[in-house]
């Protein structure tokens, strides 16, 4: 196997990590695949190119590099990492152990720099269990985040930290849907910890709660207010697109949950629809904009309540799964019943918080599937 076979996929740090292969006899050529070129170096470095075969096989897996090394002859290496959890190595005996012990620190260098790409052929959604609230992490192919809605609390901030490198602390875009304390109050302490390239937020609303001054001092050279039609496009072919608020909205909002961003993020034919709070009148104006809303997943409206997600409106989405961000035990009483049997009805895969803790969603683009 030659490491032309491997996938071409366009990586942020490629261009850092070409000036190094250019020290090494095989050709390389810029946009491999991070991992591929780390273990290209490392292994050079350590072997001093005594290596003759290298796969790494994981572009769909994503969660298991599983690395072959062919050293010399009949000696074999087959070291399987599952990050972050498990580092198993098989089949050793004629490895020196020093030969080893460098091949492990290699993978568990490569294993950093993966961290950002885990991996780079696909888009992670990351639907964080924050109680009652909403916090999810979109991760692109090329290992852009775009942060959505932080929670009721600082929980998200440890949560969401091991989806970043250990050099990443930036936020390519954040997203506060709107500005109620269970979506607004963990953006907070984020946009202090982490550098927010871009904000988005509900322009136009009367809040003067703490929470949302706070989070606006953070983030105001950096926010501005989200209107239907901006579009984000990603050098890894996936998009966002802002749908609501929409420019001429047909009255002035009284409740913040009708403000409600609602943003859809696409990788080539799989989309995911984020509709905040928006109730159902909020869905119906959509509709009558004629805005593409069609999505394979939907993070359901105001936390599963009844008001939201209206029958039409998810026959206008035609979701295969939808997502409820709610706490267990929550006072309003959501997931309401109704609206668990309208998904239900419409055969749709539920995905619940306050029964499964953290929902990942990983698409290479044209499947989706949950990580494991
Ligand atoms: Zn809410």
């Amino acid at each position: 196997m030659d490491f032309a076979d491997f996938p071409v996929v366009r990586h942020p740090h490629a261009k850092f990590f070409h000036g190094f292969c250019k020290c090494f006899n095989r050709s390389t050529r810029f946009g491999y695949n991070v991992q591929l070129i780390a273990m290209r170096i490392l292994l050079n470095f350590c072997y001093n190119s005594i290596y003759e075969e290298c796969a790494v096989i994981s572009a769909r897996t994503s969660h298991v590099i599983t690395s072959i090394y062919n050293f010399k002859k009949e000696q074999l290496v087959l070291i399987n990492y599952h990050p972050p959890k498990m580092l198993s190595i098989h089949k050793s005996q004629n490895i020196k152990r020093g030969r080893l012990i460098i091949g492990v620190l290699a993978i568990l260098i490569i294993a950093i720099f993966n961290t950002s790409a885990r991996n780079a052929a696909v888009a992670r959604w990351v639907f964080f269990d924050v109680g009652q609230g909403d916090g999810i992490l979109i991760i692109t192919p090329g290992g852009e985040q775009i942060l959505i809605d932080g929670g009721p609390n600082n929980k998200i901030v440890t949560d969401m930290g091991s989806y970043f490198p250990f050099y990443d602390h930036t936020i390519e875009l954040m997203i506060l849907s709107h500005a109620h304390a269970d979506h607004t109050i963990g953006l907070v302490e984020v946009a202090k910890r982490y550098h927010i390239k871009e904000a988005l937020y509900p322009g136009d609303i009367e809040n003067q709660s703490a929470f949302y001054t706070a989070w606006l001092a953070e983030i105001q050279s950096v926010g501005r207010a989200a209107l239907a039609g901006q579009t984000y496009s990603f050098a890894d072919g996936s998009r966002l697109e802002i749908l609501h608020p929409l420019k001429t909205p047909a009255a002035r909002p009284t409740d913040l949950n009708d403000t409600s961003v609602v943003a859809r993020y696409c990788y080539l034919e799989v989309c995911l629809l984020l509709t905040g709070d928006l109730p159902q009148a909020g869905e119906k104006e959509l509709m009558r904009q004629g805005l593409k809303l069609k999505a394979d997943i939907l993070k359901v409206g105001h936390h599963g309540s009844r008001d939201s997600s209206g029958e039409d409106f998810i026959e206008a989405v035609k979701p295969l799964a939808a997502v409820i961000q709610s706490g267990t035990g929550n006072s309003y009483g959501h997931p309401h019943a109704e609206l668990l049997q309208r998904l239900l009805s419409h055969d749709i895969k539920i995905l619940r918080n306050d029964e499964s803790g953290v929902i990942e969603i990983v698409t290479d683009g044209y499947r989706w599937w949950l990580a494991e």
